[in-house]
């Protein structure tokens, strides 16, 4: 379903990501792991071209995002960001039915069957009148995946979704993620959640210095590491 093949970028004259090439399945779930500036954030924003990259090429199903209508794009690769950027003046229900009004064309029933369906995925039924303000950071990251779902995407990324929750709020999110998993979303997740990691993945990743350092399943690479800087970065995560 996505390929990315031999994906360079720089900044200036520093190298982010400097040969990066992995396939996805659908229905895979790849977990991307690495420290901070090993280009993690790069590399989903080079999938859904919220930046350009220099060099190679991302395919979806066998097409060029290059040769794509970026709008076209960004509906059918959805993106949870760490920031929950909901508007404040809208309910859950309005927020989630903005992209399918607007983008997809939808009327108004149409769109608040849809919200109405992608909030109950994601637990929130009975906060679809409320606003933002009145929602916990977890209840509004659900509220984020909600908005994503909505668009009918093929697949899904996630950049550090719970990284700027409270501890507590941590689970709900990560449980919706798995809801998603194991009804065969595709995604491709950015995380520092190994528990996700080891339950929902179908394939870690391990990037550093802007390399795909190692990449399996995820048991292999918590129980069996090939590499050293592996076993050294998980060492610290677990
Ligand atoms: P983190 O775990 O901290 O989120 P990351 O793995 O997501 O890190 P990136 O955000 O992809 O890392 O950044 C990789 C490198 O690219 C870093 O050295 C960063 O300073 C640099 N970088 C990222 N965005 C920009 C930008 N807009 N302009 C210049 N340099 C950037
Ligand atoms: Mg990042």
């Amino acid at each position: 379903l996505l390929r990315v093949e031999n994906v360079r970028k720089s900044y200036g004259e520093e190298e982010v990501l400097r040969d990066v090439s992995f396939d996805i399945d659908r229905q895979d779930v790849e977990v991307i792991i690495g420290p901070s500036g090993s280009g993690k954030s790069t590399l989903l924003r080079c999938v859904n071209r919220l930046t350009e990259f220099q060099g190679g090429d991302v395919l979806l199903d066998g097409q060029s995002v290059l040769a794509m209508d970026v709008n076209d794009l960004r509906r059918r690769v959805g993106m949870v960001f760490q920031d929950i950027n909901l508007f404040a003046h809208l309910t859950a229900r309005e927020n989630v039915t903005l992209g399918p009004r607007r983008v997809l064309g939808m009327d108004r029933e149409e769109a608040n069957a849809t919200a109405d369906r992608h909030l109950a995925e994601v637990g929130l039924s009975d906060q679809a009148e409320s606003y933002p303000a009145e929602l916990s950071g977890g209840q509004k990251q659900r509220v984020g995946i909600a908005r994503a779902l909505a668009m009918d995407p093929e697949i899904l990324l996630f950049d550090e979704p719970t990284s700027a929750l409270d501890p507590e709020l941590v689970g709900e999110v990560l449980e919706v993620m798995r809801d998603l998993a194991e009804g065969g979303m595709t995604m491709l997740v950015v995380t520092h959640e190994m528990g996700f990691a080891r339950r929902a993945a179908t394939s870690l990743m391990f990037l550093d210095g802007g390399y795909i350092v190692e990449r399996g399943p995820p048991e292999q690479l918590f129980e069996r590491p090939e590499r050293d800087r592996t076993a050294e970065f998980l060492r610290r995560l677990t």
